[in-house]
């Protein structure tokens, strides 16, 4: 039995039966099976990229290696908004318009709500039923029990996979709670954002900051009796945003109205979608964006590494520290000096 097995981990779309699976391929078999575009092999090795043990690791990382000279080739779409805006209605009617323009999707989700209360926001129900029996899409939940920081690095990872396998379209669904949407911005190239009619002034409880963030809004739901009033929001919001700062980008925000039920503007945040691209590549946006955001992640995983390290070998001191700290005996700087000192001194042990 091969350790993905043996460590109870699914491998993703192969449901467990009891039966004996088959051994994990080897990382050429997988990379081989991704650039076929095949879906299983894909699923299995985002589930490498989400284990923790050391083995698994490797061999993701052999994976990421491989495939990374035959991923970029998409537009990486970061969709948000509050619990019950209707983004999942929203991605199963938006999805299946991308599709039918000859697109590969890959829907992927940042929930750091499941790690939180042991449940997720975004929910187990069944969501996206169209999409999830598409040949042309690719459905992925979010990676559970880790910090924020580590389900994003997964995605981002995981984004690549799906480049490699043929996904040229990658929507990145998260909660709109709060500090997921930073993670998420750091790792598409628009980000849209979901908005619920009649909120009013509160901006329904959306921090600003996220809404500067937003390179295209949508006002949902604007059907029926709730028509008027989704257009009554488009208007405000479209003026509210006037007001923040303008993009060194050249693109300035739109704010749009849809319906999932309908399909009312659907096709027209498509058409948005494709203008920012044309205009992001053409004065160069598109590349700088992805090159920052490289330089981010490299800056980070450097961080979260040594953080690691360090807290992991100074603990006893650190909390020594910081009690001293906080009883005001000792400065915060000179307690940091010390720690790097001690620390430098164990390193070189
Ligand atoms: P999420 O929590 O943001 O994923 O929201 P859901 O997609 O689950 O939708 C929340 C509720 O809004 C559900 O009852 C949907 O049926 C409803 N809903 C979603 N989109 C629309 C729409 O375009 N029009 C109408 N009338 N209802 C919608």
């Amino acid at each position: 039995m091969s350790g993905l097995e043996s460590s109870g981990v699914s491998s993703g779309g192969v449901r467990s039966t009891g039966i004996r699976r088959k051994a994990l391929p080897s990382a050429e078999e997988f990379v081989k099976g991704i650039l076929s575009g095949n879906k299983m092999i894909l699923a299995r090795a985002i589930t490498l990229v989400e284990s923790s043990l050391p083995a698994h690791k490797e061999l993701a990382e052999k994976i990421i290696d491989a495939c990374l000279p035959h991923s970029g080739n998409s537009v990486r779409i970061g969709i948000t908004g509050i619990p019950g805006v209707g983004k999942s209605t929203f991605i199963e009617a938006f999805g299946m318009h991308v599709i039918s323009q000859g697109k590969k999707l890959a829907v992927l989700t940042i929930d750091p709500s499941s790690q939180i209360s042991g449940g997720s926001i975004l929910g187990d129900k069944t969501r996206m039923f169209d999409l999830s029996r598409n040949d042309s899409a690719f459905i992925r939940p979010s990676p559970s029990g880790d910090s924020l920081g580590g389900v994003a690095r997964k995605t981002r990872e995981t984004i690549y996979l799906c480049e490699a396998a043929g996904f040229d379209t990658i929507f990145v669904e998260t909660v709109g709670v709060g500090q997921s949407e930073t993670a998420v911005h750091s790792m598409v190239d628009l980000f849209l954002l979901l908005m619920i009619a009649g909120a009013g002034d509160e901006l329904q409880g959306i921090k600003r900051g996220i809404m500067e963030m937003a390179d295209l809004f949508a006002v949902t739901k604007a059907d029926g009796d709730n028509k008027a009033r989704a257009e009554l929001t488009r208007v405000e919001t479209q003026s509210a945003i006037h007001f923040f700062p303008s993009n060194e980008n050249g693109w300035t925000p739109k704010v749009l109205s849809c319906s999932a039920v309908t399909k009312e503007g659907i096709s027209e945040i498509w058409t948005q979608i494709l203008e920012y691209e044309k205009t992001l590549k053409s004065n160069g946006y598109f590349e700088i964006r992805r090159t920052d955001q490289a330089k981010y992640w490299l800056e980070e995983t450097v961080s979260e590494h040594l953080m690691g390290d360090f807290y992991s070998r100074m603990k006893d001191l650190y909390q020594d520290m910081e009690e001293k700290v906080s009883q005001h005996k000792i400065s915060s700087f000179q307690a940091a000096e010390k720690l790097i000192q001690e620390y430098r001194k164990r390193n070189h042990k």
